[in-house]
């Protein structure tokens, strides 16, 4: 087994041998979701940044899907109140979203979010468009989404595909609220779920919409008004 041809051999081997194990540990969909995020976050990221400074939630994971309804006309003030589709919020926000995520991507799923922070004035705005508490939160004492404390979310698969929660996103009307039973047990099934992990990482629910949830506390932190520029990418502190 010494001659330059014995080597060559053994080589050829190597090579199959390796390329069978290849084959072999081609990693499923859920593990390669499971993997970017692992890849896509560190502790080392919060390091120097206060628990109550607003930051860019894409600065911090990409694991999230956007669909920033505000941003757009397709929400029920129907029209656009925000320039671009941010996602802004408190630090401590980001850090509970982002290991709710990582739960939720170990089952395969994912979250969307379709608001985040909300600076006052658009709350303004909001509300001179449509002035009904029922509907939306008054500015005078203002909303959790305009303290950096809430988002509104669901959950899509690994085909990025929503889970059915019964109701549309800003669906007003009894059927969104957590204690309407009357809905299909996929429905009741799938907003438990999202509940359950948006509880266990320090999230509280909000009866009458099964999409939005506030970090416990979040009320105790200011109002704010900070515009985000579209072509922002620092913290702001
Ligand atoms: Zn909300």
């Amino acid at each position: 087994m010494k001659s330059p041809r014995c080597f060559f051999l053994l080589g050829i081997l190597f090579v199959t041998l390796h390329a069978c194990r290849t084959g072999e540990t081609a990693i499923s969909k859920k593990e390669v979701l499971k993997n970017n995020y692992l890849k896509g976050t560190s502790m080392a990221l919060y390091a120097g940044i206060n628990d109550s400074t607003f930051v860019k939630l894409k600065d911090f994971s990409t694991d999230f899907v956007w669909d920033m309804k505000y941003a757009t006309a397709d929400n029920f003030l129907k029209a656009q109140v925000y320039e671009c589709d941010e996602c802004f919020l408190r630090l401590k926000t980001v850090k509970n979203l982002i290991e709710a995520n990582a739960e939720f991507l170990e089952k395969g799923y994912r979250i969307k979010l379709f608001d985040c922070y909300r600076p006052l004035d658009i709350q303004k705005k909001m509300w001179e468009l449509v002035p009904n508490p029922d509907f939306v939160a008054d500015p005078k004492k203002g909303s959790i989404h305009n303290r950096g404390g809430a988002v509104d979310i669901t959950l899509v698969d690994a085909e990025g595909k929503e889970l059915d929660m019964g109701t549309s996103f800003d669906f007003f009307g009894s059927e969104a609220s957590h204690h309407f039973q009357d809905l299909p047990r996929k429905v009741r099934k799938n907003r438990a779920y999202l509940k359950k992990v948006m509880l266990k990482h320090h999230f509280k629910a909000f009866d009458s919409e099964w999409w939005h949830y506030n970090l416990q506390d979040s009320y105790q932190d200011k109002l704010a008004n900070f515009k985000w520029s579209c072509a922002h990418s620092t913290h702001l502190r």
